[in-house]
């Protein structure tokens, strides 16, 4: 049976680490604030938001929730970024995607400052992450290395095999684990003969979106397999691996819910308060 890497008890423990970092830094006059941008009413996204509230509330991040309208333009969607990057109040901003359909999302993201961008989707951090240059990096890839650094996983020449290229999960991780001298694969929906790779893989990560997508027969005995994927499946929450078979042949596997979820928003308020102290300098 493969051993459990639960983001729930990491990122507890890094709440109450946090919680004493700011409260030391704002006996020092350094407040980190989080402001998010959340366009319409799409109910994942409010979830989501809330979340990142409460979390910032517990920690004792200034955070500021701006609600816009379902339509609005591009130009005063922008206007409202530009303000907050402004705003010496906010440490950090984060638009939550998907924006609406008529909305460009690149070009918004390219409006908050880089070093406001705790979220590490601006074109800036990305180039930086993609040059080994020091970046704010994605909060998903970041608390899934994480979750294998506190797990003491030696990764120097491992195969790492991705499923999923987006520029927030597959992209940024392959970066992350070629960093760390892994030899990485990333697999996509055109890859051909997609389980001989994932078979190779001493650490396997799901970024896909598809349910129950990664099977045991994928899985190489012993393997490390991180499970990103969040599915809405009758009403539960599952990950993008079949659970119950692979934990039976991975070394190492993490659930969903309490596994990376948990560590991205760990890793949101990391990167607000890392954004505070780098302002504050
Ligand atoms: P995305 O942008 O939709 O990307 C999904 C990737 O999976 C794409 O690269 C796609 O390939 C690939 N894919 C789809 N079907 C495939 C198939 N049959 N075989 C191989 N590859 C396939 O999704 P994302 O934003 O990266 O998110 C991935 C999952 O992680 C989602 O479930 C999302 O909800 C979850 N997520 C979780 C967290 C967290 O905090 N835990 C954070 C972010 C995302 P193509 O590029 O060829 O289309």
């Amino acid at each position: 049976m493969a051993i459990v890497l639960s983001g729930k008890e990491l990122s507890e423990q890094l709440t109450q680490e946090q919680k004493q970092r700011v409260a030391s830094l704002v006996k020092e006059g350094i407040h980190p604030g989080l402001a998010v941008i959340l366009v319409g009413e799409d109910a994942a996204s409010q979830i989501y938001v809330r979340n990142k509230g409460l979390a910032c509330e517990t920690i004792g991040i200034h955070s500021v929730t701006i609600r816009l309208d379902e339509g609005i333009s591009q130009e005063d969607l922008e206007g409202k970024i530009q303000e907050l990057n402004e705003d010496p109040k906010i440490s950090g901003i984060l638009v939550q995607l998907p924006l609406p359909k008529h909305l460009d999302e690149e070009a918004a993201l390219s409006c908050i400052l880089p070093q406001k961008d705790v979220d590490g989707f601006h074109i800036m951090n990305a180039g930086k992450l993609f040059t080994g240059q020091k970046a704010v990096t994605p909060c998903t890839p970041k608390g899934v290395m994480y979750m294998l650094k506190q797990a003491e996983i030696d990764l120097v020449g491992k195969e790492a095999v991705i499923i999923g290229r987006s520029n927030i999960v597959g992209k940024p991780a392959a970066m992350l684990l070629l960093n760390e001298h892994c030899t990485v694969t990333i697999l996509h929906s055109r890859t051909k003969n997609l389980a001989e790779h994932t078979r190779r893989a001493d650490v396997l990560i799901a970024a896909i979106g598809k349910a129950k997508f990664v099977t045991a027969d994928m899985v190489k005995p012993g393997a490390v397999v991180v499970d990103v994927g969040i599915n809405r499946v009758n009403g539960k929450v599952v990950g993008d691996v079949d659970y119950e078979e692979v934990e039976k042949v991975a070394g190492y596997i993490t659930p969903v819910p309490g596994g990376v979820g948990k560590m991205t928003i760990s890793m949101l308020m990391e990167n607000t308060i890392e954004a505070a102290c780098a302002q504050a300098r």
